[in-house]
């Protein structure tokens, strides 16, 4: 390819990221400096978070400035390099942004080298043994910390993170309730993955399926959405619960907050709230999150699931399908077929 394909961020979406906010453009391919590495992107993560990037406020992250490449999380394949560490033809994860080339060293962050011994396919290392899978391990085993026949109550539960979060409370031999937006997805997630029950929270009686599918009650919260459910869950939660906060994600696209209720329930039932962000804990401790996650998933008990969806050009577009629920598993848009010339 000659070219390098950018998706500029050109506005601040207000509720549901638009078309218009974006300007597609055709620049020429980087050349790499002394030191520097030209990466090519294969695949692309699409990432709930990546709507908070575009907003004006700061998150974890600094904003995605206006004019600038949308910030992604992907794949992509070295294709020139005079970086040792970097060398040509290695397979390499990290902010690659919206495009199909990047240099190493315009990064926000070091890239991943990716063995070629790895037994699955490179893309594994966006959704189960990525970011996506670490999330389910560092919130699980920090936070949620769920005890052999304890009840956990997993949100988004046939989303990316959520799928592997209840395959993994089966693991360590809990009991997993998923909340989801289709009966489609709620079978899928008891059927395939092992879920114990799992509630479509659409139904007008959620509120009394979730109880009678959690009769000891719930030790711990998963939860990715927020809002209405994070308020009931809250109001229902055993004395010692844990809540782990791994998103919000009913509030991403609000333009009104939803204010916590409940909250009271934090003193009476003795509950502990911990949030996290996964990337804290990538460098130190991904060694150990992928050992465990590529031995569940070695041995039969983590399942990837996956949503996959081709051409960088539909990244805005594609980004909604996580807030329409129109994706079971990790949403990946293939940009490429490695290997490259
Ligand atoms: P998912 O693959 O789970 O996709 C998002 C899902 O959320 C959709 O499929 C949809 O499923 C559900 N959803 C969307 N809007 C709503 C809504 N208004 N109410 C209820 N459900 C909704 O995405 P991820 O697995 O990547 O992320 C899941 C959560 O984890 C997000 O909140 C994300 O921000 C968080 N996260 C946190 C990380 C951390 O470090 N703390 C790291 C990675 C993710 P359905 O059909 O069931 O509605």
């Amino acid at each position: 390819m000659s070219v390098n394909r950018q998706i500029l961020l050109r506005a601040r979406p207000e509720g549901r990221v638009e078309p218009e906010d974006f300007e597609h453009i055709e620049q020429p391919v980087p050349e790499p400096g002394p030191g520097d590495a030209l990466i090519r992107t294969t695949w692309l993560s699409l990432d709930p978070t990546n709507r908070l990037w575009m907003r004006e406020e700061p998150t974890y992250f600094p904003p995605v400035e206006l004019g600038a490449v949308m910030r992604g999380i992907g794949i992509g394949q070295v294709v020139k390099s005079d970086n040792p560490d970097l060398p040509e033809g290695a397979t390499v994860a990290g902010m690659v942004g919206w495009q199909d080339y990047c240099l190493a060293s315009e990064a926000m962050a070091p890239f991943t080298v990716i063995p070629d011994e790895l037994p699955v396919d490179a893309r594994h290392m966006l959704g189960v043994l990525g970011h996506t899978g670490q999330t389910a391990y560092f919130g699980l085993t920090d936070i949620g910390q769920p005890q052999p026949g304890e009840t956990v109550v997993i949100s988004a539960a046939a989303g990316a993170v959520g799928t592997v979060t209840g395959q993994m409370v089966k693991a360590l031999g809990a009991r997993a309730v998923g909340l989801a937006g289709t009966p489609e997805k709620c079978k899928m997630v008891v059927d395939e993955l092992g879920f114990d029950a799992c509630i479509c929270y659409r139904d007008e009686d959620w509120r009394e399926q979730l109880a009678a599918a959690c009769p000891d009650g719930i030790d711990v919260d998963w939860e990715s959405v927020g809002g209405e459910v994070l308020d009931h869950i809250m109001g229902n939660m055993n004395l010692g619960g844990r809540i782990v906060i791994c998103g919000l994600i009913s509030q991403y696209n609000a333009t009104e907050d939803h204010g916590v209720k409940n909250f009271d329930e934090v003193i009476m039932k003795r509950l502990r709230i911990g949030g996290f962000v996964v990337l804290d804990h990538m460098a130190d401790r991904g060694e150990e999150a992928v050992g465990a996650l590529a031995g569940w998933m070695a041995e039969g008990k983590i399942k990837p699931m996956e949503t996959i969806t081709e051409g960088l050009e539909t990244a805005p577009t594609a980004l909604n399908r996580l807030y329409d629920g129109d994706n079971v598993g990790k949403l990946l848009i293939k940009v490429a077929d490695p290997p490259l010339a």
